[in-house]
């Protein structure tokens, strides 16, 4: 199973922020604009994030145990670019420092294995995913 469905951590640590541009208010298909606050002029942030604790409002989870994003195929680009720690052969300091936090075991290259098995693949709700071009703003 892939560990971020019985973790959530990162959505409990991090202002997500990103510009309006990628909410539903300039399109269809956008971050909800419903689900956030305005930071300044020309940035949202999740509603949740912006306050201590943080945890976002769109989380749905049990810190863990179980895990989701209610808007996944819309969530904001920093939500996107943020890697588990060896999903892609690599550590991830956010989601180290992440689920160090909530005193989670730090993900290794065996947390992957069942992938590996499986033949790899990529997060499905990501296939029809729209790119956007922006700098990550969430810290
Ligand atoms: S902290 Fe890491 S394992 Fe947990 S949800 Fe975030 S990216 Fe996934
Ligand atoms: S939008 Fe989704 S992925 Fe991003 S912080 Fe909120 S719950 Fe986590």
């Amino acid at each position: 199973m892939h560990p971020c469905l019985t973790c959530g951590a990162c959505c409990t640590q991090y202002r997500v922020a990103f510009h309006w541009m990628e909410s539903d208010e300039a399109g269809d298909g956008g971050v909800p604009a419903a689900l956030t606050e305005r930071l300044d002029g020309h940035r949202l942030c999740m509603r949740g994030t912006y306050s201590d604790p943080i945890r976002c409002v769109a989380l749905d989870a049990q810190i863990g145990v179980y895990s989701r994003c209610t808007i996944h195929p819309h969530r904001p680009s920093v939500c996107r670019e943020v890697d588990a720690s060896w999903e892609h052969g690599r550590a991830s300091d956010q989601c180290d420092r992440a689920r160090l936090a909530h005193g989670l075991p730090l993900l290794g290259a065996d947390d992957w294995r069942w992938r590996d098995a499986a033949g790899g693949g990529r997060d499905p709700d990501d296939g029809n995913a729209p790119t956007v071009d922006l700098p990550p703003l969430a810290a």
